[in-house]
């Protein structure tokens, strides 16, 4: 998996919505008036993800698109209850009702030509330990605005650390996941910024596979800035409470505002057994950005294709 920083990489931002369902399953409002919720709160693209119900890339308008998604799910033998979100599945999707296995899932998903992720893991009941071996999902949701309003079980992060601590590449993404059975309370919660060169569903779909985006339930991040030679990394972001920088195990750190401030950027010193650094930022109505994991080597060294 090759890795593009986002704030470097030309073309435009992107806000898109990458797990949502409709009547076509479970959800409480039609696919037309979903899209019209989207589009009228400023979003560029949506995926509607309905249960085993594969949905088409259109081009709607020339700022406005929707790619092919679905929502699988099943028992695993090891891992229980899953929920998988394919992007960019071709329809019709082969056999993806008679699936069992987590790994038979993710593999016929992305036989269909789909990006896979691993959906809301704490929601599920998954363990990380459980997760460690499925291989072919591109991401996980860090954040499903659905699972915490509904359930209180929306933030996957212990999840995500645990897997890119033991080596496993992914990136994280934020999405609603609204079924809209309480109006639109479970919509607008979570989101992704992509950076991609037009607004094609082939674009958005590479610069995803990249990790060329970030994740949010509010804040923006502008910049993240890695400094091999100072062995340092530093974050520019709108303003804010608390700036983390997560690593493996105790290498972690939080900067915190002032009581009653607040902070727009912050700088770490990297650990040099650091396997990897995201940053994560919350703002004052505890709503917050996560940015992709740098995987970087020993003494800071960095393995990724960022440019400097
Ligand atoms: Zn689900
Ligand atoms: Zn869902």
């Amino acid at each position: 998996m090759q890795q593009e920083n986002p704030f470097n990489a030309p073309g435009g931002w992107y806000k898109g919505c990458l797990h949502v369902h409709s009547t076509l399953s479970d959800g409480l409002l039609s696919s037309d008036e979903v899209l019209d919720w989207y589009r009228s709160h400023g979003y560029h693209f949506v995926a509607l993800t309905d249960h085993h119900v594969p949905s088409q890339a259109e081009i709607l308008a020339e700022d406005w698109i929707t790619l092919a998604g679905v929502e699988v799910g099943g028992l695993d033998p090891v891992a229980g209850l899953y929920h998988l979100v394919g992007l960019g599945v071709e329809l019709p999707g082969p056999g993806l009702s008679a699936v069992t296995s987590l790994q038979d899932a993710v593999d016929r998903l992305r036989a269909a030509g789909a990006l896979v992720c691993l959906a809301h893991p704490y929601w599920s009941g998954q363990r990380s330990a459980q997760l460690m071996d499925v291989q072919g999902c591109f991401a996980l949701e860090v954040y499903n605005g659905g699972c915490e309003v509904d359930d209180a079980k929306g933030f996957s992060h212990v999840h995500w650390d645990d897997l890119l601590a033991a080596g496993r590449r992914l990136w994280g993404l934020a999405v609603d996941d609204a079924h809209w059975r309480t109006g639109d309370r479970d919509a607008g919660l979570g989101w992704v910024w992509v950076k991609a060169p037009a607004l094609t569903q082939q674009a958005i779909l590479e610069a995803l596979d990249r990790g060329c985006f970030y994740a949010s339930s509010g804040p923006l991040i502008h910049d993240v800035e890695l400094d091999a030679g100072r062995g340092e990394i530093r974050v520019r972001c709108s303003p804010v409470v608390s700036i983390d920088f997560v690593g493996s195990g105790p290498l972690s750190r939080r900067v915190l505002a002032p009581t009653g401030q607040t902070l727009t950027e912050a700088s770490h010193r990297l650990q040099d057994v650091q396997g990897y650094v995201r940053v994560a930022c919350q703002d004052a109505d505890g709503r917050w950005a996560w940015s992709n994991p740098l995987f970087l080597g020993r003494n800071g060294e960095d393995t990724t294709t960022w440019p400097m």
